[in-house]
C-alpha cells in the first residue's frame, strides 16, 4: 500500500487514520517462508499535520505469519507488534525528503511517498523471531526415520557414543591390544 504525504499536506486536514493493508502474501526469511494472515492482523497510521513544520506520521500493527517449526516442520502460528513514527518536515509548503542513504529511509520516496510494505515489512524483520518453534522443548523429528517425536516415538538407534566411552568398548573389544 502506498500513502502519499504530499497529497495529505495538499488537502485541508489536520488528521488522517488510515487502516493500512500489507500487499504481500509471504515473506521469506533465512529460507523460511511464512504466510502472512491478513485477517488476523491490523495495522494503523495517523498522519498529522504539526503547524508549518511538517508532517508527522504514527501507528502501531500487529501482522500475523505462519511458518514452519525450524525442528519439526509443523506448521506454527505467530504474530509480531509494533509501533512506528516518522517525520518530514515542510519547507515553503514543500516537503524536504531526506536524500536516501543506503541504511535510510527507502520507504520515503522522493515525491512523498510512503510505500508501507516497504516500511512494515522493515519493523517486521527486526522483530523476527530468532528460531521459529512450535514450542519451546520441541522434540523434533527423528534424524532416521522422519518420525515426527512430539506426536510418537519411533525404535531407531539415535544413541551417539560418547568419544571417551568409545576408547574404552574399543579396549573391551582389544582393538588396542
Ligand atoms: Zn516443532
Ligand atoms: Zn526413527
Amino acid at each position: 500500500m502506498e500513502v502519499s504525504l504530499k497529497e495529505f499536506l495538499d488537502s485541508k486536514e489536520d488528521k488522517r487514520e488510515i487502516e493500512v493493508t500489507f500487499s504481500q502474501e509471504s515473506l521469506d526469511v533465512s529460507g523460511n517462508t511464512c504466510q502472512y494472515n491478513d485477517k488476523d492482523s491490523s495495522v494503523s497510521l495517523q498522519l498529522m499535520k504539526e503547524g508549518d513544520r511538517g508532517i508527522s506520521y504514527s501507528g502501531s500493527g500487529r501482522m500475523s505469519f505462519t511458518g514452519e517449526c525450524s525442528r519439526c516442520l509443523e506448521d506454527v502460528d505467530f504474530s509480531i507488534e509494533f509501533d512506528y513514527s516518522g517525520e518530514v518536515s515542510v519547507s515553503d509548503g514543500r516537503l524536504m525528503i531526506p536524500e536516501t542513504s543506503d541504511e535510510g529511509e527507502s520507504y520515503l520516496s522522493s515525491d512523498g511517498v510512503l510505500d508501507m510494505d516497504a516500511l512494515l515489512s522493515g519493523e517486521i524483520y527486526l522483530r523476527w523471531p530468532m528460531k521459529l518453534l512450535c514450542k519451546e522443548d520441541c522434540k523434533g523429528l527423528c534424524p532416521v526415520c522422519g518420525t515426527n517425536l512430539n506426536k510418537s516415538t519411533c525404535s531407531c538407534d539415535t544413541f551417539v557414543p560418547d568419544p571417551r566411552m568409545a576408547v574404552i568398548s574399543d579396549i573391551f573389544q582389544g582393538k588396542n591390544s
